[in-house]
């Protein structure tokens, strides 16, 4: 599961040009996560990606 703290978050995009398929932001520029995408294997190293590309440091894994 991927967790976003969205205080943290500035909707930059970044993560969602590294993992488009798991993260998208929506018509008022909110970043939306999908969990079902989330939860595939093949996007994980698109996920970690993410994680360590965030300006932000607002992605992580829950555990
Ligand atoms: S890269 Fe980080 S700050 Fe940018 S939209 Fe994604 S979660 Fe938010």
């Amino acid at each position: 599961m991927v967790e976003v703290d969205f205080d943290l978050c500035e909707s930059n995009g970044v993560c969602v040009g590294v993992a488009p398929d798991v993260f998208d932001l929506n018509e008022r520029d909110e970043l939306v996560v999908s969990d079902s995408a989330a939860e595939l294997p093949e996007n994980k190293d698109a996920i970690d990606e993410a994680i360590a590309g965030c300006p932000r440091a607002a992605i992580r894994w829950r555990t």
